[in-house]
């Protein structure tokens, strides 16, 4: 069995177990994260969730590597608004964003946030760098994919191989506005 690494909420009562290595480790520049980042981070206690520089930390794992051992009933969803598909989750406990999700995704977007300080798996490169606003200045340490480079989809349609096509259920988690 591949080893498992712990993560969790800021407070500790939301707890994950993440099984062997990610798909990718990224860093997203696009405006929804963005505008999203801005909007987690304003819920009270909530940690920081973007970077100095405007950018979203994503540890990105199939979703059948990735087990919930405590706290899902304290999982909110949001949606950026009625015209976005994609998911947003908190732990509602210590809103610590937990988890981005893609409609019909195999994977799950965690949030870098649910490392312990340094521990995250680093970055490989950032995807959608042509979001970032004009004269935005970045580390020019990782690749700046303007959209989404064709390695990043490499790597998930394999993953996606690697699960025989399957998609595993996710929580069914409560909403709120934000
Ligand atoms: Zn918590
Ligand atoms: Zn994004």
């Amino acid at each position: 069995m591949a080893e498992t690494t712990k993560i969790g909420c800021v407070c500790g009562q939301t707890r994950l177990e993440v099984e062997g290595t990610p798909i990718v480790s990224v860093e997203c520049c696009c405006t929804s994260c963005r505008t999203a980042g801005d909007r987690m981070q304003s819920f009270e206690g909530a940690p920081r969730t973007l970077t100095d520089y405007g950018t979203t930390p994503f540890v990105m794992y199939r979703k059948d590597r990735i087990r919930f051992l405590a706290g899902i009933e304290s999982l909110k969803s949001f949606r950026l608004s009625s015209e976005h598909s994609s998911k947003r989750v908190i732990a509602s406990c210590c809103n610590t964003p937990v988890y981005l999700e893609f409609k019909g995704g195999h994977w799950l977007s965690l949030y870098g946030g649910l490392w312990p300080e340094g521990a995250m798996p680093a970055p490989v490169m950032r995807t959608m760098a042509s979001d970032l606003p004009q004269g935005a200045t970045r580390p020019g340490d990782i690749p700046n994919a303007k959209k989404q480079s064709i390695g990043f989809f490499a790597k998930l349609f394999g993953a996606w191989v690697a699960m025989g096509f399957r998609n595993p259920k996710t929580p069914n988690t409560g909403e709120i506005n934000a």
